[in-house]
């Protein structure tokens, strides 16, 4: 089987309500997604999707996927997507770093190694979990109150995972937020306190030790992993990392020198699936828990992140995220798994069974083909 014609197409996925992070210090109101098909010299078709959560979030937009798979696209035209090491080896040669690029190529590779193997993605990464995986809300910054009014909305979804965004220099205020949101958060419910790297090793001890007493988990406390493994020494609350956590080289060094509990492994960010499992891997081989998610996107980003989740056994994972519930399009209506009751599960359907509606796509931005 080879690669014959990649397609990429642009979207811009409004969110329904604007979004902060971290106490107003970013704010978002759309998402520039980009969707790519590759096909190929037999029937089989597949799909990706690279969705930055904003510009200024971390180091990754919008036009620099569709820079990327631009760059990639000749050194692609011909391999066989079935074999996911050589198109990552592929990659990495003809572009080195740029791992946010590689992503929507990465998956959809995987999508038609499933479709050529009748077999789920999820059970291509080792095996599928008989259960579904609980979606965390993503709970924009504010007061207390405007806080616990969205993790109602969510409960009243039945979502019992909630990633709540901390994290100005009003340390006062991130305690209250945080007393409040404890105060009555239930039973079996998850509550991750995110920091979005907001917080300097000063604000970040004060903080986590002042509610120490919850044994909540931080994520992402402050910038840098050296920062992390300073806070690491002087709380003891648990710690997440997501935004530090790029190459298997952070986290083999994040498992070795304990920095954190749980990885936040961030699929756009660390470059895709392939890239992804090696992580799992050695954080299951170090006892550490996972949360995996989308950078941000539809139901296809999501479902990216189902399938990794669900080859990870129940005691390993936290939870991954529903992104498509927050935003105001649906571009593949009636395909995919989608969030109910509170959790995304992944069927046997071959491949990551994501089908979007092209005609909500739009034409294609760029066609490469052999
Ligand atoms: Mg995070």
């Amino acid at each position: 089987m080879k690669i014959t014609r990649i397609s990429v197409f642009q979207k811009n996925l409004p969110l329904k309500d604007p979004y902060w992070l971290s106490g107003g210090r970013l704010k978002f109101e759309v998402l520039d997604a980009t969707f790519i098909k590759i096909e190929t010299d037999s029937e089989i078709v597949g799909w990706g999707e690279g969705t930055p959560w904003g510009h200024t979030y971390v180091p990754a937009h919008g036009p620099g996927i569709r820079a990327g798979i631009e760059t990639m696209a000749s050194s692609l035209l011909g391999l066989d997507p079935r074999k996911i090491e050589l198109v990552e080896r592929a990659m990495d040669t003809c572009l080195p770093g740029h791992l946010y690029a590689k992503q929507p190529v990465d998956l959809a590779c995987w999508d038609i190694l499933g479709k050529a193997a009748e077999l789920p993605i999820a059970d291509l990464l080792g095996g599928m979990r008989n259960s579904g995986t609980p979606a965390a809300s993503s709970v924009s910054s504010g007061e207390p109150e405007y806080m616990m009014d969205i993790i109602n909305r969510y409960r009243s979804m039945g979502y019992v995972a909630h990633s709540a965004k901390v994290g100005g220099s009003d340390t006062d205020k991130d305690i209250e937020r945080i007393r409040h949101l404890e105060s009555q958060r239930r039973d079996g419910e998850i509550i991750l306190y995110d920091v979005n790297r907001a917080w300097t090793r000063r604000e970040a001890s004060i903080v986590m030790n002042a509610v120490a007493e919850f044994g909540v988990t931080f994520e992402q406390p402050s910038e840098t992993l050296d920062d992390i493994a300073q806070i690491r020494r002087v709380t003891t609350s648990p710690i997440s990392v997501d935004e530090s956590l790029v190459t298997l080289q952070d986290a083999t060094r994040i498992a070795r020198d304990g920095i954190a509990d749980v990885f936040g492994i961030k699929l756009n960010r660390v470059g895709g699936l392939t890239k992804a499992r090696r992580m799992r891997d050695v954080a299951m081989a170090h006892g550490i828990q996972l949360f995996i998610m989308a950078t941000g996107g539809s139901v296809m980003a999501d479902t990216e992140a189902a399938h990794l989740a669900q080859s990870i056994p129940e005691e390993f994972i936290r939870a991954c995220w529903s992104c498509q519930d927050m935003l105001t399009i649906d571009i593949a209506p009636g395909s995919g798994p989608r969030c109910v009751d509170g959790f995304i599960t992944i069927d046997d359907t071959p491949g990551l069974a994501v089908t979007p509606d092209e005609s909500l796509l739009g034409d294609p931005v760029a066609v490469y083909q052999s």
